[in-house]
């Protein structure tokens, strides 16, 4: 995971090196047997080259409480490792050339759960097994099982903790999809 760090520390494959202040590899446990993948770093993750730590890592935080979890026994990285200027969308040219950094945090540590945040993540993730995703709506709330890294792998898709920041009604579904992660987690143990 080091080398992988240091080569995102140094990375300029896509434009967005020119305008981040630090890039925002990950953080977390290496041991997790779940990793939560975000879209892209905002402004405060920018600042302080930390993932969710601003107002929706909040919200992440207080739902990962919820289920008995510190995001200190969870892995947290995102789909692009720079921030995109003004929080725009992420680019499909810089999630092609980014995303291998993340499929090789994943091949390290071989998590048993994959949450996606949001439609960037989950249509990522879930391209990595042919399922073309047409709503996060659609795919939220139920439980992908993959073969990855020649290990079974179950990818639970759920909103984006900024979308419920917005439109607060959505808090209630991150809520069922963490309940189903924790139900899951607890069957493996
Ligand atoms: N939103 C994301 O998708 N990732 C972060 O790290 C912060 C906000």
């Amino acid at each position: 995971m080091a080398s992988i760090i240091e080569e995102i520390r140094n990375c300029r494959k896509c434009g967005l090196w020119k305008s981040r202040r630090n890039p925002v590899p990950g953080d977390g446990s290496l041991n997790s047997t779940v990793v939560f993948v975000g879209e892209a770093p905002g402004y405060w993750e920018d600042v302080k080259g930390k993932p969710f730590v601003g107002a929706a890592g909040r919200l992440l935080d207080e739902v990962l409480r919820g289920i008995g979890l510190s995001r200190e026994d969870v892995y947290i990285t995102n789909i692009l490792k720079c921030r995109p200027p003004g929080n725009r969308d992420p680019r499909p040219e810089e999630v092609r050339v980014c995303t291998p950094y993340l499929d090789r945090q994943l091949e390290v540590i071989k998590p048993k759960f994959i949450v996606t945040l949001g439609r960037h993540s989950a249509i990522y993730i879930l391209s990595k097994i042919g399922v073309e995703v047409s709503g996060i709506t659609r795919v939220r709330g139920k439980i992908y099982e993959a073969e990855l890294w020649g290990q079974r792998v179950k990818i639970i898709p759920t909103f984006h903790p900024a979308a419920a920041l917005y439109n607060v009604g959505l808090r209630e579904y991150i809520v069922r999809d963490m309940r189903l992660l924790r139900n899951e987690m607890d069957r493996l143990s």
